[in-house]
């Protein structure tokens, strides 16, 4: 794979340059009947897989500055095993559950950027919460969460790799309707 470009100036530039591009896209996909989303789903794994390897997230950290981190009962319980303190400190000085009720969450880390942030790496990263884990998630239902990925373009350069070789494949016809 050549190089990726991490640069997050440069990664919000292109992603603004390409934004109709992504909506062009996001448009092709509502539209293909015949391809169901499963299939899509693997298309989309299989194209994520190799950039998210090549990108280090140590080297970055946007999301960890940019993003509401959702949270868990059993995140809240595991940071405080891991913290060593009692569970209603962990919720008292890190978790808001008014803000997150707004979304239909438990909670979300109170701090933006996240308090556990060091520089550009986790200091918890053994208990951090399951949805930093899982950050960024092109699947299941790609197709119908592509509207919040292509927000996600101009802060995550993994997000912004996986759109635009999406975008170029589906372009060169490799993505075919049964
Ligand atoms: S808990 Fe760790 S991985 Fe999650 S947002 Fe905070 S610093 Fe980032
Ligand atoms: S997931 Fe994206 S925004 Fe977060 S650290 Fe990795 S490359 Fe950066």
């Amino acid at each position: 794979m050549p190089e990726l470009i991490t640069d997050l100036d440069a990664i919000r530039r292109l992603a603004l340059a390409n934004r109709d591009a992504f909506e062009i896209l996001r448009h092709q996909l509502e539209a293909m009947d015949g391809l169901d989303d499963a299939p899509l789903d693997a298309f989309v794994e299989a194209v994520a897989a190799p950039i998210s390897a090549a990108i280090d997230c140590t080297q970055c950290g946007n999301c960890c500055r940019s993003l509401h981190v959702y949270v868990t009962p059993a995140d809240a319980q595991r940071l405080a095993e891991g913290l060593h303190v009692p569970l209603d400190s962990i919720e008292t000085n890190y978790i808001d559950h008014e803000t997150a009720a707004d979304e239909g969450e438990w909670g979300v880390l109170r701090a933006r950027p996240c308090a556990f942030l060091r520089g550009k790496l986790c200091s918890i990263y053994q208990q951090r919460p399951d949805s930093c884990r899982r950050y960024p998630q092109f699947t299941p239902d790609f197709r119908w969460t592509l509207a919040d990925m292509i927000n996600g373009t101009a802060l995550c350069p993994i997000i912004y790799h996986v759109l635009s070789e999406i975008v170029h494949r589906v372009d060169a016809g490799e993505l075919k309707e049964a």
